[in-house]
């Protein structure tokens, strides 16, 4: 089976023999994708003429109708998402949860918030400013949709919510969207896609897929246009440093790498809740998705006398996860991607050794359940500690994208914030602390360098939404190594599909866009 690419509102084969997807869990072959011989630069063309200006003559309330029939159909199919995610990623069932019910929700979500938007085309940004000394001319600032495309160049591990929380605001924003997913993964963004189409929702050139290395995509990219990326810190210098992307100034938005952190306060003994509840989200942030999550847990911060308990905490639970092929269902911990992604799990790994003592796991060959360790892709989750955090490199540089995390001691508040910055701009923080003076002095300390922090104190407990999961009414995104990128945070997250400008002129003139415009303010409420 070779997934064909959607381009120009046809559904078209690549050439060659394309590129093979496998199952990681049991090796075997599962489909090939191609993206040789395609016409990019003429498809993109097409949703410029034909999906942009359908979608822009509509509201923003008619494009959030858009997203609930789109959330309706992929709700319908969520079973199928399930199967391909055991598939083509060894998806268990909470991991396949994590992706596309997160997926679904998203669109959903914008569904219902872009309704806020009224029949606005456009929108409107703050007050009047008065140019002249009768006030017959002014100054008034708006955003419009760009008349481009939103090229979306996603990672491996999240398929379908990849999609999904990108697509939501672009279309809402009345902005058509070609999705190009990593290619070992593409099967099930194929897979939604296909059913958004069969469905009939959108129309021509709204939607595009590209599966496969698609390489050039970038040198068509125009003025009006903008990408979107999720992946790897080197290749998003790729991305960015791209020549024509460069000369046409492209507006680039890019989610990478992060050592993300988490802390246990001072005052947190063995035994009280939040020790409990961290040492719970520890143990989460290791095994979902096996620690193939942007937002995973790399560093867990606790103060030197609560080292050892809790690293004997978390790996009595690490001892009792079964891993292995998810078809069963004894199996909590499924596999990494590919092959590759193992080798280069293993290679990051043998870096942090150098710096780290293993509490738990880091062997090659370990126990799988129904799985055999030649032709599968699996990585023991490891739990590694490091006594003298100021002094370790490669615990704040190397990302081991996969179930592996370190614990780092530390003595004081000042240590602590320099080590969390030592992650050069990280995606999320989480702080589990009943001390205020302490969650203050942390989130003062690395906000500049986090997108995201998650405070927890006792009053919250278990009602956290979790270190790892990204809501979309709350920004995901980080400066520096994370890529600087700023993704969903509710209603905000369509600005980066309008752009602003302002109109000095007459009252009749101001008055006239605005009458088609809706308020900015409602995106920050
Ligand atoms: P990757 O190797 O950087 O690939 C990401 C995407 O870029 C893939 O679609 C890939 O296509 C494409 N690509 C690679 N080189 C390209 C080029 N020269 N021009 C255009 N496209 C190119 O990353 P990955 O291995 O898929 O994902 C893992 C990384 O993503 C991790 O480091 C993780 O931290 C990061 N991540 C970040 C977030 C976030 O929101 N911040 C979320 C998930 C993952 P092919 O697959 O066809 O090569």
């Amino acid at each position: 089976m070779k997934l064909p690419n959607y381009l120009c509102g046809e559904w078209t084969e690549g050439a060659g023999p394309g590129e093979p997807l496998v199952d990681p869990a049991t090796g075997d072959e599962l489909a090939r994708i191609s993206s040789q011989g395609l016409d990019i630069a003429g498809a993109l063309e097409f949703s410029r003429a034909h999906g942009g200006p359908v979608l822009r003559q509509l509201s923003y309330t008619q494009r959030a109708d858009l997203l609930a029939k789109m959330g309706e159909v992929l709700s319908a199919n969520r079973d199928e998402y399930f199967r391909i995610s055991l598939l083509n990623l060894g998806a268990t069932k909470a991991d396949a949860s994590f992706d596309v019910d997160g997926a679904i929700y998203t669109v959903k979500y914008y569904a219902k918030i872009g309704r806020a938007l009224a029949e606005g085309r456009m929108l409107k940004e703050g007050a009047v400013a008065p140019l002249s000394k009768t006030g017959v001319f002014s100054g008034q600032h708006f955003l419009v949709p760009t008349q481009g495309v939103a090229i979306f160049i996603n990672a491996f591990n999240f398929p379908a919510w990849g999609f999904c929380e990108k697509a939501a605001p672009a279309l809402l924003s009345g902005v058509p969207v070609l999705v190009k997913p990593a290619s070992p993964t593409a099967w099930l963004a194929h897979k939604m896609v296909e059913d958004i189409v069969n469905a009939n929702i959108l129309p021509p050139g709204a939607v595009s897929l590209v599966c496969g290395s698609a390489r050039e995509l970038l040198d068509h990219v125009r003025e009006e246009d903008i990408v979107s990326f999720t992946g790897s810190a080197d290749t998003a210098a790729r991305i960015r440093s791209n020549a024509n992307v460069l000369r046409r100034s492209v507006r680039v938005n890019i989610e990478a790498d992060s050592i993300n952190s988490a802390i246990l306060g001072p005052g947190c003994a063995p035994g009280s809740d939040l020790f409990g509840l961290l040492v719970k989200e520890a143990l989460k942030e290791l095994t979902l998705k096996a620690g193939q999550k942007c937002t995973t847990i790399r560093r867990i911060f606790v103060p030197r006398q609560n080292l050892k308990a809790f690293s004997e905490a978390v790996s009595a639970q690490l001892r009792s996860m079964k891993v292995g092929n998810a078809r069963n269902s004894e199996v909590n911990v499924g596999p990494v991607v590919n092959k590759a992604q193992q080798a280069a799990c293993l290679e990051g790994l043998n870096k942090l050794k150098a710096e780290c003592a293993v509490v738990f796991g880091g062997n090659e060959n370990f126990p799988l359940v129904d799985a055999d360790p030649q032709k599968s892709a699996f990585v023991q989750p490891t739990l590694l500690a490091c006594e003298n955090g100021l002094a370790a490199k490669n615990v704040h540089d190397v990302e081991v994208f996969g179930p592996v995390a370190t614990l780092v001691a530390y003595d004081n508040v000042q240590d602590l914030v320099a080590m969390t910055r030592r992650g050069r701009g990280s995606l999320v923080a989480s702080v589990f602390s009943n001390d205020s003076n302490f969650l203050q002095q942390v989130v003062l300390g690395m906000a500049d360098l986090h997108g995201r922090i998650v405070a927890v104190d006792s009053s919250v407990g278990a009602q956290h939404t979790g270190h790892g999961n990204v809501v979309p009414s709350c920004l995901h995104g980080g400066p520096g190594r994370a890529g600087g990128g700023e993704e969903l945070a509710g209603l905000r997250a369509l600005l980066l599909y309008h752009r602003r400008f302002v109109v000095q002129g007459p009252a009749s003139t101001l008055d006239g866009l605005s009458a088609l415009s809706a308020d900015t303010n409602l995106i920050y409420s």
